[in-house]
């Protein structure tokens, strides 16, 4: 799901803005946010009045979420109908903050994106909030202080997951949805994660002068090349503690993981395991001969083949991947 995200140029939390942008991007992979800059006056009147903003942006196309240094004229954080949202910036630094800023944009960002989702209108989402606070994303908040009990609990409560499963929810947008609430729980007790925006990992059994030492050099390495993003494997570098730990580190800590599959080595079966249960965006790459082959759990994941020998096609598709996926020029 493609969602844009606006701001106004004057806006002072910029940086803030992206940091938090550049997070939600790199901990799931089913809603993507683009940042756009407007010059829209409305957005930086004090206070933004909601139901004129409300009126004039219900009929806007695709999914937008307006971001306001300003108060909103009720006095509320944010509001969320179906398909555009407004977050209020205005006094979180000085009045809430900890958690940051930038977390507290990604808490706002998780509820206004599940709920395009799940297709609620605000009327829908008032039958769903919790008036009294349970720690739950869905916590209505009428204390404003409590919205930082939710921002460290981060979670939606069980009744709410079942709600809006029921509503259709995709259960990738639900963990998508629990992967940010996750980072914000992480910064919010002080142990944020730390990620490399534009970095991939790539897990294969290493070898040299046989397919997967030509697939790395001659297929994924000039793909990864062309479009600019930054590269590390299992063996790039000596530390001085264990491997797997290692190599879970570096798991953790990149945006992308590439994983090469084939028969001949159950260390890489189990970084894939440890990748997916971090719930981590993962390119699974294998040969077309191998697929057949390859266990059942793996076979159903989606995979990117190419034949034996041609790493033009691979590249080619590596290319595609993150282009299609991740909006990469
Ligand atoms: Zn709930």
């Amino acid at each position: 799901m493609n969602i844009t995200v606006i701001y106004h140029e004057q806006s002072i939390y910029e940086r803030q803005i992206r940091k938090a942008i550049s997070t939600l991007n790199s901990v799931q992979s089913y809603f993507i946010f683009s940042l756009q800059k407007t010059d829209l006056p409305v957005l930086n009147t004090d206070p933004v009045c909601w139901l004129s903003f409300s009126d004039s942006h219900s009929s806007g196309e695709g999914y937008n979420i307006f971001i306001s240094d300003k108060p909103i004229d009720d006095n509320w954080f944010s509001h969320e109908e179906r398909n555009f949202s407004l977050i209020s910036l205005d006094s979180w630094e000085d009045s809430f903050s900890p958690p940051s800023l930038s977390a507290y944009i990604m808490y706002q960002i998780a509820q206004a994106s599940i709920n395009f989702e799940a297709d609620l209108s605000e009327g829908m989402l008032f039958n769903l909030v919790h008036w009294k606070t349970q720690g739950c994303m869905f916590d209505f908040c009428d204390n404003k202080p409590d919205i930082k009990i939710g921002m460290v609990s981060g979670a939606i409560c069980p009744t709410c997951r079942a709600a809006l499963a029921s509503y259709g929810t995709d259960e990738k947008a639900l963990s998508a949805t629990e992967s940010i609430l996750e980072a914000v729980r992480l910064e919010a007790i002080g142990k944020p994660i730390l990620i490399n925006h534009n970095e991939a990992f790539i897990v294969m059994r290493f070898s040299t002068h046989d397919e997967n030492d030509h697939a790395y050099k001659y297929g994924i390495i000039p793909a990864l090349n062309d479009i600019g993003i930054n590269y590390r494997r299992g063996d790039d570098t000596i530390l001085s503690m264990p491997i797997l730990q290692k190599v879970q580190q570096a798991i953790k800590r990149s945006r992308f993981i590439i994983i090469k599959v084939d028969e001949k080595n159950l260390n890489v079966y189990f970084e894939l395991g440890y990748a997916m249960g971090l719930g981590k965006p993962v390119l699974l790459i294998s040969e077309e001969p191998f697929i057949d082959n390859l266990p059942t759990d793996i076979k159903n994941l989606e995979c990117l083949t190419y034949p034996h020998g041609d790493y033009e096609t691979l590249k080619e598709k590596v290319i595609k991947y993150f282009k299609d996926n991740y909006h990469i020029e």
